[in-house]
This record gives C-alpha cells, sequence and structure tokens, in this order.
C-alpha cells in the first residue's frame, strides 16, 4: 500500500481505493488520500536524504495521528483495538496504516535513480539498490554505466 499511496498519480484516489478498500475502513473523508500522499512523498524524499533527526517523519506522523482523530472517522471507530492479551492500533484506518509503515519502512525508502520512472517511490531490499524492480529501470541503469565506462575509457580503447 505504501508504494502504491506514494505513486498515486493527482486526481487517482478512484483507482486507489478501487485496489485498496478491502482492506481498509472506508469512508468519504479518506478522500484526502491525496494529502496523505503529498505527506508520504515529503517524508520519502527525506529518508533519501537522511532526515537524521526525523523531524520530518516525526512531523508526518504526527500530522496523521492527528487528522484521523479530529475527522468524523476517528471519532465513529476504534482507533485502539483489544486482541489476545495485547492492545493493537487500528491497522484498518488508512492514516494509521500509513503512519505505521513509515515508522517501519523509512530506512527502506527510496526513489527510482532512473528519471523517466513512472513509479519512482519504492522501497529498496538492499541499502545499494538504486532502481525500482521495473527492468526497464535496470536496464536504464546498464546503460548509464555503459555509457560512464565509454566516457571515462572510451578514448584509449579506440587508440589502442
Ligand atoms: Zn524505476
Amino acid at each position: 500500500m505504501l508504494t502504491g499511496l506514494a505513486n498515486m498519480p493527482d486526481g487517482d484516489e478512484a483507482t486507489f481505493w478501487m485496489e485498496w478498500r478491502d482492506y481498509y475502513q472506508y469512508s468519504h473523508d479518506d478522500l484526502q488520500v491525496g494529502e496523505y500522499r503529498d505527506r508520504l512523498r515529503l517524508v520519502w524524499r527525506d529518508a533519501k536524504n537522511g532526515d537524521k533527526a526525523g523531524s520530518v517523519i516525526d512531523g508526518t506522523l504526527r500530522w496523521l495521528v492527528a487528522t484521523l482523530l479530529q475527522s468524523p472517522t476517528g471519532r465513529a471507530r476504534k482507533v485502539l483495538l483489544v486482541h489476545a492479551g495485547k492492545l493493537h492500533v487500528n491497522l484498518a484506518l488508512l492514516p494509521l496504516a500509513v503512519a505505521a509503515g513509515i515508522s517501519e519502512r523509512s530506512s527502506k525508502m527510496a526513489l527510482c535513480a532512473n528519471p523517466e520512472c513512472h513509479r519512482r517511490y519504492f522501497l529498496r531490499e538492499r541499502s545499494s539498490d538504486r532502481f525500482c524492480g521495473n527492468p526497464v529501470c535496470a536496464n536504464f541503469g546498464q546503460r548509464e554505466k555503459k555509457r560512464k565506462w565509454w566516457a571515462a575509457h572510451g578514448k584509449e580503447w579506440r587508440s589502442a
């Protein structure tokens, strides 16, 4: 869901909900999903730049929780759940699911190094990953590597 939300094109909330409404308690104030996306993108970009103090992340988490608690959804639904002897945050509420995702995955957030990529926000598996899982982007990386090699060594190779 995190990458789906971060990569959601402008005005595409309906498609997002079509994909995710079975997992989250849908309500009309969740139509501000575009704003969740914009906040998430800020975190994503900052994670890439190393938000060491976590200030953008903390600010976003506070905003998500406050937004939910002040909304009709937050007032009408249970924000906290008790199950099997444990206290849980209700992850069926989208802002809380986004907040939990950010808390757990911010160190994996990266932007695909292919500027033409249509899904630039991705979660990397290794810290060295520079491209999203799309083969087109991996190929772009290979071509870039070759271009750099030729720029650095092409002259000597051709004159050898
Ligand atoms: Zn990509």
